[in-house]
């Protein structure tokens, strides 16, 4: 019988680019990886689709979740609530998947008190004047928003320290190679 899947957390300040990293190696067959859709009760950005980049849910239908038990962990961002269904987390590690969390600090913080063996990677920015670039090179948000994500990215940046690996995001495709060779390893320990 195959050995249970990973738990895999993900994070970096909002704009670091964990997307284009991701992309970079979640299909790659030799990780056997899972992506785990959080739910939230932020707006849909255009071309998010619901059910694959997140579940775009009610604050009602949150806290329901939330009150049943149903979330692994939760947290607040900028105003909006975001969680891990754990039912599909379990339900993908017990098929022996690797399930990749892509979380913000506080999340992985409740993952670790109850995952310890969790591979938590935070991907840091080469220079916070490269990070404002890329948040602003969005430009879905207004300026206030810019500016509280900027504000939360420099208070995430402290919390670097409670992760295993530190990636820094200076190539996409360097720091996807990084992570796949961080998997492979720990995937590697998971089998002795
Ligand atoms: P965004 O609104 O840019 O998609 O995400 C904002 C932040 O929320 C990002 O740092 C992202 O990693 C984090 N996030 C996404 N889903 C979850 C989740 O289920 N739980 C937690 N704690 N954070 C999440």
């Amino acid at each position: 019988m195959s050995k249970k899947g990973l738990l895999i957390v993900l994070s970096g300040p909002s704009g670091v680019g964990k997307g284009t990293i991701l992309k970079e190696f979640v299909n790659d067959p030799d990780l056997k990886l899972a992506y785990s859709v959080s739910m939230t009760t932020r707006k849909q950005r255009p071309g998010e689709v619901d059910g694959v980049n997140y579940h775009f849910v009610t604050k009602e239908e949150f806290e329901r979740a939330k009150a049943n038990g149903e979330l692994l962990e939760s947290a607040e961002f900028v105003g909006n609530y975001y969680g891990t269904p754990v039912k599909e987390v379990e339900r993908l590690r017990k098929e022996g998947k690797n399930v990749l969390l892509e979380i913000e600090v506080q999340g992985c913080k409740q993952v670790r008190a109850k995952v310890p063996d969790a591979l938590t990677i935070f991907i840091v920015p080469p220079s916070m004047e490269e990070l404002e670039k890329r948040i602003r090179g969005r430009n879905t948000e207004p300026e206030e928003i810019v500016q509280e994500r900027l504000a939360k990215a420099s208070k995430e940046m402290e919390m670097v320290g409670q992760y295993k690996y530190v990636v820094c995001n200076d190539d996409a495709k360097l720091a996807a190679n990084i992570i796949r060779v961080i998997i492979k390893r720990f995937m590697d320990a998971n089998e002795e």
